[in-house]
């Protein structure tokens, strides 16, 4: 039992601590995105931190968007599971990613 360097657990782990360590740098920067910051994110990148975010916390929070105001044109893209907290005027408000998108870059593909 010995010399098993490619061990599929530690490969696992890096990736995994790569991954943590995205999503915490991604979230500190949306915590201070403007929607114009948000939007040069790269949606790929986006979808995948996303994606880790759930796998990672397994806590989804509710998304508090106003949908009805805030992006009257995609009232439906709402999935009610934030992922994401942008700060508007005194108070954070949770997002979902559609809701993010629709309310700050409006490049969602339909
Ligand atoms: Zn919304
Ligand atoms: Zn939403």
């Amino acid at each position: 039992m010995g010399g098993d360097s490619e061990h599929p657990a530690r490969q696992f782990a890096e990736a995994w601590q790569a991954a943590t360590g995205a999503v915490s740098e991604w979230q500190r920067k949306v915590a201070d995105a403007t929607s114009e910051a948000l939007g040069k994110l790269d949606p790929a990148l986006r979808a995948a931190v996303q994606a880790g975010r759930a796998a990672l916390t397994g806590q989804w929070r509710d998304c508090r968007c106003p949908c009805g105001t805030a992006h009257p044109d995609d009232r439906g893209v709402c999935d009610g599971r934030a992922v994401l907290t942008r700060r508007l005027g005194e108070v954070d408000v949770s997002l979902c990613a559609p809701c993010a998108v629709a309310q700050g870059v409006a490049e969602m593909p339909r």
